[in-house]
């Protein structure tokens, strides 16, 4: 069975709501839907850009839940600087002000086993999923949503890192923030993209804070 979207969870409404036409306690006719409850979200730390370009490397820049084409969220970042009326980000993504693209193909990195977290960081810690399916998978366990973890496959993908550099020199340094061009050395350097952007940017004027 592929993974996701998982029809557990609907599956189970459907079935509450049929045995609630002949059970006369709804609390019994819902007794599916409470299983498997959603753990409550762990806030952890994401990987570091170095760790997190391993991943991404390893995986194919594919998620390993569905198998979707991922893209770094510091591509499309750099993508939104580009266009930032066709494709408007907003760290809060909200609906009506972040693209689509950014909720169904922007990278994350997932904990498989949410429950193990007393490791220190490591590539292996970690997996590339598409923010849909993290944001399914929660805390649950694959065995619980009935996921298997796919292998990391060779698609001929490269989550666009190609055109991050064309995409950063598409912008005049000067309409950068301090911190926009901060956040993208960091990428820049993670992917090993650093020298020709970041010494177009150490000729430019220092940005006015
Ligand atoms: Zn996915």
């Amino acid at each position: 069975m592929p993974n996701p979207p998982t029809k557990k969870y609907l599956n189970a409404l459907v079935d509450a709501c049929a045995r609630l036409a002949v059970e006369p306690d709804p609390h019994d006719a819902g007794r599916d839907l409470a299983r498997p409850a959603y753990p409550a979200r762990v806030h952890r730390a994401a990987p570091a850009p170095a760790t997190a370009v391993a991943v991404l490397q390893r995986d194919g820049y594919c998620c390993r839940y569905c198998g979707a084409r991922v893209v770094p969220g510091a591509v499309l970042r750099a993508a939104a600087l580009v266009w930032p009326d066709e494709l408007p980000h907003d760290a809060s993504r909200r609906p009506d002000t972040t693209h689509p693209l950014f909720l169904t193909s922007e990278a994350t990195f997932d904990v498989v086993a949410p429950l193990a977290l007393d490791r220190a960081e490591e590539e292996s810690t970690f997996v590339t999923a598409c923010w849909g399916c993290a944001a399914q998978k929660g805390e649950l366990s694959l065995k619980r949503l009935g996921w298997e973890l796919r292998k990391p496959r060779e698609v001929g993908w490269e989550g666009l890192v190609g055109s991050y550099e064309a995409l950063l020199l598409a912008r005049k340094v000067e309409a950068l923030s301090t911190g926009e061009r901060s956040y993208h050395a960091r990428w820049l350097r993670a992917f090993g993209l650093d020298a020709d952007v970041l010494k177009r940017w150490a000729r430019a004027e220092p940005v006015a804070a």
